[in-house]
Formats: C-alpha cells, structure tokens, sequence
C-alpha cells in the first residue's frame, strides 16, 4: 500500500479543495488586460475594503506584488531598509537591484522583525554622499523569523516615524492573516499604517495561485503599469481569483486550527532526544535545530523514507509548516515516525 504524503516543507503546497474548484468552474471571467474581468475586480475590490485601502491589484505572486511595490515606491539609487532575512531582499533573486536598482540596509531584527529605533538608525542624512533612505518593508509574519509576528504598537511606531521622515511604508504581509488569527488584531488597523501592503492567497489561505497588493488609487495605477513590464498582466485571471475570493471567505478562520497543529508538533519535537532547540512557535511555522548525532540530510532522508516531507532551513535547521491539507491523523502519524526515529 502506498503511504499518504505528509507535505510539511510549506503552506504553498496546498491543492485546491472540491468547493474551491467549484468556484473556480463557475466564475465569470473577462479580459483583466482590458479591465473587465468582473471576478478580478470583485477580488481586488474585496481585498480593498477588507484593509481600508482605496485600491488593489491582482498578480501571479507574492514576489511580483513585492517588487512592483519597491519599484513604484523608489528611484534607482534610493535605499530600502529591511531586516537582513526579509523576504523581499533573501528570496526575491537580487530584485530589488535587478528591478529597481535601489540599495538595501539590512537590520538584524528579532526573528525577523524590526523596531523603530533599528530604522531611525539605519535613515542617512541629507547628503549627496549617502543614498536616500526612501522605503522601509516590514514582513508580518515573518517567513526566517519562524512564523513570528508583531506587536502591532511597533507597527505603528514604525509607521509614525516613516510619516515624520518621508519614508514609504510597505507590508509583506504574505502571511498577514496568520499574524491577525494569532493576535486577533483589525485588517482596518493595519491598512492605516502602511503606504503599501502584500498579501498571499496561495500560502496559508489554500488558492493554487495569487497576491494581491494594496495602496492608494495613485499608487496601485502606478502599480498597474510595473505589472505589465513584468509580464504579470493576465487575460482570463478571473478564474484564479475566484479561488481567491473563495480563500478570503473560508480560509481565514481556520488557521487556527494550523496554529494548534504546529504548536502540538512543536511539543512532539522538544521530546524528542536529538532536538536541540525548537523555535518558539507562535503561527503555522516550526523552525528546529537537530544535535550533530543526528545530521540533516540523514533526518529529512529518514522521514522521506516514511513518506513525510520538511525542508532543510540551515545548517542542521529544519522547517516544517502547517496547512490546509495537514490532517489530525497526519500529525498522529507524524508522531509515530518521530517516535521511532533512531539516533
Ligand atoms: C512566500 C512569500 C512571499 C511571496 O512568494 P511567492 O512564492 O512569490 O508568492 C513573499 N514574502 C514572504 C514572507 C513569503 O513567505
């Protein structure tokens, strides 16, 4: 009998569910290039109201979403402020010079996140010597940092003090909607801070394919046009946004229950004797190192062996995250095969 796949390398690996497809089956869809796909607009309009941001775009990913958003809000030469293991400058492939040709100021945050003073640091003086400090992207949750999010009076401290120094605010928020289930916190809250937000519907919210980026009716034009430069503009998206605006309505609660399920993972690993140190879990992402008895590729091979997938994350550093498609018996299983792993 062949075993089920357990698939922990990331919430992207999700398959679109019965109702979902149903969705998709029966969209009405248009020519995006030309404005009338009336799915896509009903996406970008839901998504809009949903954060009190006067417009929204939709693009094929999460990278696109960021990288129009870096390239409408700076000049080349401009620099952007960011922590060092950001999304936007470790695994955008060098986009922010290849696209924008700004420069990057890494701060070393706290699992990913930043604080206003580690900005006003980094800020350069009025200076023909120094490049003009122009956008800061903060990530919510963030993707190294292990799922973790904000605390959103830092959000907004940040925030004030882009609005004092001319600074553009943007939010990769591909994982926004685990922060707000973890904090129980307002999308309106969030909308109010920042210049520009990201957001994915194909990581935790289960849409085989899709961001959307949100700002100002101005910005999102502007936004529009960077998009057809990279080739993102899509005919018939309709059918892909349908997905989304299923994802939006049903996906969003129940993140909950992947919360749960990577905290009680979390604590399957702690028992485990040749787990050194499991970072603490506080969304869908469990980030652990393994003691040197027990090499990486010797315990990502042992758990393929039984059919369970995670993703190498460092030296003797695994990922492993929850989802959609992760299943009760699934983390039963799990449980079993950590069990009986041999050091
Ligand atoms: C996944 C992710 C993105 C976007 O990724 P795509 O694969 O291009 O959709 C952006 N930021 C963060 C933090 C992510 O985890």
């Amino acid at each position: 009998m062949k075993k089920q796949v357990i698939d922990l390398r990331s919430d992207t690996v999700t398959r679109p569910s019965r109702g979902m497809l149903d969705a998709m089956f029966a969209a009405k869809v248009g020519d995006d290039v030309f404005g009338d796909d009336p799915t896509v607009i009903a996406l970008e309009t839901k998504a809009a109201v949903l954060f009190g941001m006067e417009a929204a775009l939709f693009c094929p990913s999460g990278t696109m979403t960021n990288q129009i958003a870096v390239k409408v809000h700076t000049r080349p030469g401009d620099e952007v402020i960011c922590d060092a293991g950001a999304h936007v400058y470790t695994y955008e492939g060098g986009g922010i010079a290849f696209n924008s040709g700004a420069s990057v100021r890494v701060i070393q945050g706290d699992r990913g996140r930043i604080t206003m003073e580690q900005v006003a640091s980094c800020v350069n003086p009025t200076d023909i010597h120094f490049p003009v400090s122009r956008l800061v992207v903060a990530e919510n949750t963030s993707n190294r940092g292990g799922g973790s999010y904000y605390d959103q009076q830092e959000l907004e401290r940040i925030s004030l003090f882009c609005r004092e120094h001319s600074l553009r605010f943007h939010l990769d928020g591909a994982r926004f909607f685990n922060a707000m289930i973890a904090t129980g916190n307002d999308p309106l809250q969030t909308g109010k801070l920042f210049d520009s937000i990201s957001i994915c519907l194909s990581k935790g919210l289960g849409a085989p394919v899709g961001s959307v980026l949100l700002g100002t009716g101005e910005f999102i034009h502007q936004a529009r046009r960077v998009r057809k430069v990279l080739g993102g503009a899509m005919r018939q998206a309709g059918y892909l946004a349908a997905a989304g605006i299923f994802a939006l309505d049903h996906h969003i609660n129940r993140l909950e229950e992947d919360h749960d399920r990577a905290k009680r993972i979390g604590r399957l690993l702690e028992a485990c004797p040749f787990v050194t140190q499991v970072v603490p879990i506080e969304t869908n992402i469990l980030v652990f190192t393994l003691s040197g008895m027990m090499p990486d590729v010797e315990f990502l091979n042992y758990l393929k062996e039984e059919g369970i997938l995670a993703l190498g994350f460092g030296p003797q550093t695994i990922r492993m995250v929850t989802h959609l498609d992760i299943t009760e018996p699934m983390v039963g299983r799990l449980a079993e095969v950590l069990k009986n792993c041999q050091m």
